[in-house]
């Protein structure tokens, strides 16, 4: 394969996979409109109300205990609200993989699983769940759930790879709290949130009210921010306001718009998915893919000879076998000789590290890099839609300084990479100017959304004692 042949593939992925400017702020616009559609009827964003209207204002305080299921993590935490200084960092907290093969078990064994688990970790720590009579359990569920209220609501549908049988319909809460009787406890699953609702909620304990929004950026990636109850037009006829706000759950992994860049590697990647057809854009940007798109690209540019001399290693056509965390290695790799990235060719794919062309490693550092590149500009361009909206209802601010609002991120992607951060950035400040973009602060929270359902829970729990 001539040199020649080889740039000529690398320009058309340049040209196919990079958003440039114009292009973010179509997709931004797009989005902005698919988001506003969503709030009067039927979008590609599901545009959830989560029947969250009262946040957590940090003067809660008790025992809590939350349970965070996510999308590789299991994370177990117990808190005692109301002591200073506030922090992320709960009295006690663990985190664990889910085994895969739990990912696809009858929901009652995942269940039972989470709860086994629960109780055998607060033994550990000396904060026994069978020596509590009702506890206060926070359950952040990282997946699309319709809320009936703050505490309960029905799975729409499963996403990240689980596909657990009898879970879909169901109420995510109230199997949790089956899976706790069958082991002797009743347990008040006194909040039942999103991820993203985590996270903005530990901000709000935390922080105060300046938080307007939260990105979730990890293995799966979503969005929620503060609605003005008027402006959820389709919903809410029998609902008694307590306050102006809610926060709703926009569900962008649905978000579906012709200006998004899709490549054939996009498609097949869907096509061999646990969910064809669904959550597009996630799989054009979170954690548990980008590696995937990478793979892709990489066994494509092999088999047509470009690659390696043509030769693919066996591992090079299994899914998943190049994760994403080496695509973000290779992506930032500065090493001398790319020994970096040969480094994780050799860990992904088995091959010989030492036998690997410069001119291949450069290829293969190009392709990871344009894969995460064109992530973190589509959520650059969500991000901007979701401003652009809210800068729709502000009123013209005069005088004084202007407002500063953060919008909370958290998620493996970003607060592990930096680069992806600044990218996140630089998209948003150059679609919507500095002035806007100065009243717009991206800040990292790692960990926020399990201590998040304990501030939800003491904050629903609390409302319903007073
Ligand atoms: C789910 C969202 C979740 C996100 C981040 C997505 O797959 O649909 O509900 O917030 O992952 O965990
Ligand atoms: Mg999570």
């Amino acid at each position: 394969m001539s040199a020649q042949q080889r740039e000529h593939t690398l320009d058309w992925y340049r040209q196919n996979l990079s958003v440039p400017p114009d292009h973010l702020k179509r997709i931004a616009d797009a989005f902005q409109k698919e988001l506003e559609k969503g709030l009067a009827a039927e979008s590609s964003l599901l545009m959830i109300p989560t029947m969250v209207d009262i946040l957590p204002q940090g003067h809660e305080s008790g025992e809590y205990y939350a349970i965070d299921v996510g999308g590789t993590n299991l994370r177990v935490l117990y808190a005692r609200l109301g002591q200073e200084p506030k922090s992320v960092e709960a009295e006690a907290v663990h985190s664990s993989q889910v085994p895969v093969e739990l990912q696809s078990a009858p929901v009652e064994d995942l269940m039972d699983y989470v709860v086994q688990h629960t109780i055998q970790w607060s033994e550990q720590q000396g904060c026994s769940l069978l020596e509590r009579s009702d506890p206060v359990v926070g359950f952040c569920f990282s997946f699309p759930v319709e809320q009936t209220s703050v505490s309960s609501g029905k799975l729409l549908r499963w996403t990240k790879g689980y596909t657990n049988p009898g879970a879909v319909g169901s109420d995510p809460a109230k199997l949790l709290g089956e899976a706790f009787k069958r082991r002797g406890i009743q347990a008040n699953v006194g909040a039942l949130i999103n991820d993203t609702v985590g996270v903005l909620a530990a901000v709000r304990y935390i922080d105060g009210t300046d938080t307007i929004a939260s990105v979730i950026m990890g293995t799966g990636t979503n969005a929620c921010y503060m609605e003005q109850l008027g402006n959820i037009t389709k919903w809410l006829p029998h609902y008694r306001p307590r306050t102006p706000d809610m926060v709703v759950n926009i569900e962008w992994p649905g978000f579906q718009a012709t200006e998004l860049p899709v490549l054939d590697e996009d498609r097949q990647l869907d096509a061999e998915s646990t969910n064809a057809g669904e959550q597009q854009f996630e799989k054009l940007t979170a954690g548990l893919y980008m590696g995937d798109i990478a793979r892709r690209i990489i066994l494509r540019a092999a088999e047509n000879g470009e690659l390696f001399g043509g030769k693919v290693p066996e591992n090079m056509r299994k899914m998943e076998q190049f994760e994403t965390r080496f695509m973000a290695v290779a992506a930032q790799d500065n090493s001398a000789e790319l020994s970096t990235t040969a480094g994780v060719l050799s860990e992904a794919f088995g091959m010989d590290a030492a036998s690997i062309d410069l001119a291949d490693l450069q290829e293969v550092k190009q392709i990871c890099s344009l894969v995460s590149v064109r992530s973190a500009r589509l959520i650059a361009a969500a991000i901007c839609g979701i401003i652009m909206h809210l800068q729709r209802d502000k009123p013209k601010h005069e005088g004084g300084p202007p407002p500063r609002n953060c919008i909370a991120v958290d998620g493996g992607v970003l607060v592990r990479y930096r680069f992806y951060r600044e990218l996140l950035v630089q998209g948003v400040r150059e679609t919507l100017g500095d002035a806007v973009a100065d009243q717009f602060q991206l800040k990292v929270v790692a960990g926020g959304s399990a201590f998040g359902a304990a501030c939800m829970a003491a904050a629903t729990t609390g409302y319903l004692r007073s």
